[in-house]
Order: C-alpha cells, then sequence, then structure tokens
C-alpha cells in the first residue's frame, strides 16, 4: 500500500476505494454519512460547494489516521531483523510523531526517541519510525504510545534493553481548555537494561535531551 492518503484524494476523489485500514468502503460510507450529519449540528450547509466532498475526505482521513489499529507491528517489521553482534546503544532520535488524542479526537505531534541495546540482533533503522506509527496512527494517549512502542520492541527484537522518550505538543491543550501554546509533554518508558542499569538509563536520557525543539 503505498498510495498515500493525497494521492488518493486527487487520483480517486469521488471513489470510496478503501484506503489501508479500512475494512470496507461501507464502513467509509457510512462513516461520510455520520460525518454530514455533524456538519448539519453544527448549523453548517453540508450540501454548499466547499463542504459537498468533506464528509467523504474525513472518512477516509481518519481512515488513514487509524490505520494502525489493522497493522501488526510484526508485519511491519518483517525481515528487516539481522544478526549482527554490535552490543552498544543504538537511538534512533527526533522520529516525527503524529497522532490523535483519544479524548478530543485533535492532534498531538511531536518527536519520538527509541534506543535499545540489542542482543544479537539488530532492527533496520526505518523499521524503528514505522513501528512508531503503527501505534500513533490509533486513538490515543501518550503514555500508552510510549509504552506500547517500547514493549513491541522488546516483543519483536528481544533486546538487553530498550528506552522511548516521546515529547510532544497537543492541540487539545493550544486549541481549546487552557489554551496554552508552548507547553510539551514529555513520557518516558525504559524496559530491560536500561530500567535496571541507572548509567545506560541515564547515558540513555542524556542522548535525548537538547534535541532540536519541535516547530509547529
Ligand atoms: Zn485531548
Amino acid at each position: 500500500m503505498s498510495n498515500t492518503l493525497a494521492d488518493n484524494l486527487t487520483t480517486q476523489e469521488s471513489d470510496l476505494a478503501a484506503p489501508p485500514g479500512v475494512e470496507s468502503p461501507e464502513a467509509l460510507a457510512e462513516y461520510a454519512a455520520l460525518f454530514r450529519r455533524q456538519l448539519e449540528l453544527l448549523g453548517e450547509d453540508p450540501d454548499r460547494e466547499g463542504l459537498r466532498r468533506t464528509p467523504e475526505r474525513v472518512a477516509r482521513a481518519m481512515a488513514f489516521m487509524t490505520q494502525g489499529y489493522h497493522q501488526d507491528p510484526r508485519d511491519v517489521i518483517g525481515e528487516a531483523i539481522f544478526e549482527e553482534s554490535h552490543s552498544n546503544m543504538i537511538l534512533v532520535r527526533d522520529i516525527e510523531l503524529y497522532s490523535l488524542c483519544e479524548h478530543h479526537l485533535l492532534p498531538f505531534v511531536g518527536k519520538a526517541h527509541v534506543a535499545y541495546i540489542p542482543d544479537g540482533r539488530i532492527i533496520g533503522l526505518s523499521k524503528v519510525a514505522r513501528l512508531v506509527d503503527v501505534f500513533a496512527r490509533r486513538l490515543q494517549v501518550q503514555e500508552r504510545l510510549t509504552d506500547q512502542i517500547a514493549q513491541a520492541l522488546t516483543d519483536v527484537l528481544q533486546p538487553r534493553g530498550v528506552g522511548v522518550v516521546i515529547e510532544a505538543a497537543h492541540f487539545c491543550m493550544m486549541m481549546r481548555g487552557v489554551e496554552k501554546q508552548n507547553s510539551k509533554t514529555v513520557t518516558s518508558a525504559v524496559l530491560g537494561a536500561f530500567r535496571d542499569d541507572p548509567k545506560t538509563r541515564d547515558e540513555f536520557l542524556r542522548l535525548t535531551q537538547g534535541t532540536s525543539s519541535i516547530s509547529i
């Protein structure tokens, strides 16, 4: 599935062919109908030109942004696990992260830093980023997202330890409620050697600091 949402929208705008993650065209159409009703409840006219295709676009966008429900980390990583004797920490830093908070269905965006210490096997670096997407493309709270990435990497690779730090800005705090535009939420999860060995944990946390700040 290499089509992006943008491709789908430009090339098949009137066609309800399912993007990744949507079970059936019927489900997509039902979601679009529901969103059309939401527009009416907001006092809008869903038949005016600018909104005519909006329910369909929202349905596709939501299907894309929640496709992680239908993805298994093992399938995503596939064959990209390699025998390797390297035994030092491997850190993939500043992985772009886009998710939806489950309380308001508003985005939270930021960066994930994912580290592990291999135990005879390493994983393709791009697969670490893919693993982040599998869990970010679901309705989430940042704390659970952090734990799920750490646990999935542990399950798939069985390394000596895993550390994950996520720093993110939450639109539900920026656009509504307390309206704080500059606060960031930082969460971490440490397993194995990262949890048990203070030196390893300190090295990891030091390496994740001083990263470029989030720009939106
Ligand atoms: Zn929220």
